[in-house]
């Protein structure tokens, strides 16, 4: 019932995440988790860090912030942490934008960025993906009070240059562009380097995709000192602790961990182009990635169609009932197995329809 919640209770439009299964055996590419399982270096240090369960966590994690700063060649005071990357998004909404000055992003992009900007009441404005689903830098060019850009885009894959990530900042010196590299480590050029030379950049990462730790919640902003500052000011004015012992500990473990890092991301990036080929000769568009799933269309069958046909097969990929992409399913890359497998089912069931 609505009778205790307040007016923002009711105008918001909650985000929802792909299925999360219990028990049943289903292959699941649905949500971009990482098929590997972490390093075992990981699961130790968590193992370890659980003794000091008892004491508060280091309020401003700086262990973890002096390893991603020495792996990015960059300082701590240049390194926010959070409860994974959407933590992080979430703040940038109250540090850096202002309810009258609507700020951009792109028509199909990750749909949290809508939820946040309706939970802190700052207004937006869609810059539409070209006819080839393309993030065109010169129209982030007009008046805003910030851009935030997915690259690699979610859930089309498509990844812009530096060259093109520099366009846009260089056109919007008075706005925070945020750059959101959840899935940076499957072939795209991070933006990392531009950050001495421009104090508008926030580049946003997480361990959930390509360092399989999803489950651990750890996410990162890189940037301009006095924008990280302004974070730990949002930060420490809602909650002290965000990122409690065994995160920290799991996610300074995995920076050492670069063999198994590179092992990994390489392996899903060969099985994720192997894929995309198979697909293509099945019959589907398939949208250049890079990132560690797919996003396709097939000739003749509706994605609805299949969406359904492949779960009743026990195979769980992710479609959204939205303008311009609902005939697009997003196909997460797991084991070689579990593409082998679903492209099996895929010729059955178009042979069948
Ligand atoms: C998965 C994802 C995130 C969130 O990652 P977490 O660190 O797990 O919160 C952020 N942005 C995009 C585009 C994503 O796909």
């Amino acid at each position: 019932m609505n009778r205790y919640w307040s007016s923002l209770t009711k105008s918001l439009q909650p985000y929802i995440p792909g299925e999360q299964t219990k028990g049943q055996s289903f292959i699941k590419l649905n949500t971009n988790e990482n098929p590997f399982s972490p390093p075992r270096a990981v699961i130790d240090a968590i193992n370890k860090a659980s003794c000091d369960l008892r004491l508060y966590p280091p309020p401003e994690a700086d262990f973890l912030r002096e390893s991603i700063a020495t792996n990015f060649s960059l300082t701590k005071d240049e390194v926010f942490v959070g409860n994974g990357s959407d933590e992080i998004l979430g703040f940038c909404f109250p540090a850096f934008f202002e309810n009258d000055k609507p700020i951009l992003f792109p028509d199909i992009t990750y749909s949290f960025y809508k939820v946040y900007a309706t939970l802190f009441k700052v207004n937006y404005k869609l810059v539409p993906l070209d006819d080839e689903y393309r993030i065109v830098p010169e129209t982030f060019t007009q008046k805003n009070g910030g851009i935030i850009i997915a690259n690699p885009n979610a859930p089309t894959g498509i990844c812009l240059s530096i060259a093109e990530i520099e366009i846009i900042l260089k056109n919007n010196p008075n706005s925070v562009v945020m750059i959101d590299e959840a899935y940076i480590d499957f072939g795209g050029t991070t933006a990392v380097r531009l950050i001495p030379k421009y104090d508008n950049l926030l580049v946003i990462q997480t361990l959930s995709k390509s360092r399989s730790l999803a489950g651990l919640r750890v996410g990162f902003a890189l940037g301009n000192a006095s924008l990280i500052e302004a974070l730990t000011r949002i930060k420490n004015s809602f909650n002290s602790y965000t990122l409690d012992r065994l995160a920290i500990a799991g996610a300074i473990a995995s920076f050492n961990e670069n063999d198994y890092f590179e092992k990994t991301r390489k392996e899903i990036m060969a099985v994720r182009d192997e894929t995309a080929n198979a697909l293509q000769k099945l019959g589907f568009r398939v949208l250049p990635s890079k990132a560690n799933f797919l996003f396709v269309s097939h000739e003749r069958i509706a994605a609805k169609v299949l969406f359904a046909k492949l779960q009743a097969a026990g195979i769980l990929v992710r479609y959204f009932d939205a303008p311009r992409i609902d005939n697009f399913l997003r196909i997460t890359i797991g084991t070689a197995q579990d593409m082998r497998d679903l492209i099996v089912n895929l010729r059955m069931i178009i042979g069948r329809v």
